[in-house]
């Protein structure tokens, strides 16, 4: 089986794309590799961070690889907090970069009281292989629930509720995101694209 290298340190990402790859790609991540440095994300872009990481591992270790960035974006909030999702509350004062239950306080209490809770999740993964760089961008619509729903998955899991399912990603199994997340649509083109390139 092929084996593809995922530029990330988190657990549930890596999880989540091991599980839609299952049988078909073997997936290691960044300990995998020896890699514990924690890569700067600096860009202003989903695009150029997902780019930033991959790049890191290509010019580091000279291997092909690839890695995403996430945005959660809020119509209500114009679309933030985007880039910054994963530092959303630790931007607003609540708690530290990272820290779920704060950047989950910080969103419920800026959408308090609003009737548009319409969101999306964008994830953009950067693959470079052999140094030549390709994007695939993966988006799930749905809106923010004014309760937690839930207990899998991770991150905004649940107070994301997806508008196929009426569910939100915390309420369904891994099965049923992974059909229809933003990361799960982004992983099946990169798919597509790896399975011309081995024709
Ligand atoms: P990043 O792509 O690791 O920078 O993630 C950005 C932020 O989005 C972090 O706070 C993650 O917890 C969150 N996030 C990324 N993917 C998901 C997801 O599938 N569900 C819920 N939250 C997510």
């Amino acid at each position: 089986m092929t084996t593809l290298i995922m530029a990330t340190n988190n657990a549930h990402k890596l999880s989540e794309i091991q599980q839609i790859l299952k049988g078909q790609y073997l997936v290691k991540g960044l300990a995998d590799i020896g890699c514990t440095e924690d890569i700067p994300e600096t860009a202003h872009t989903l695009q150029g961070n997902a780019l930033q990481k991959a790049r890191y591992v290509w010019e580091h270790y000279g291997l092909s690889c690839f890695a995403d960035d996430t945005g959660l974006e809020v119509d209500a909030l114009g679309g933030a907090p985007g880039i910054y999702t994963a530092r959303f509350g630790a931007m607003n004062g609540y708690g530290d970069d990272h820290d779920t239950n704060a950047n989950i306080r910080c969103l419920m209490d800026k959408l308090k009281g609003r009737e548009d809770r319409r969101a999306r999740f964008r994830t953009v993964i950067a693959l470079i292989q052999d140094g030549r760089e390709h994007l695939f961008e993966g988006v799930v619509e749905g809106r923010i629930v004014t309760e937690l729903r839930g207990t899998e998955g991770f991150g905004y899991d649940p107070v994301f509720e997806a508008e196929d399912t009426g569910q939100t990603f915390a309420e369904m199994g891994a099965d049923m995101k992974n059909q229809i997340s933003h990361r799960g649509r982004a992983t099946r083109k990169l798919v597509e694209y790896l399975s011309l390139c081995e024709k």
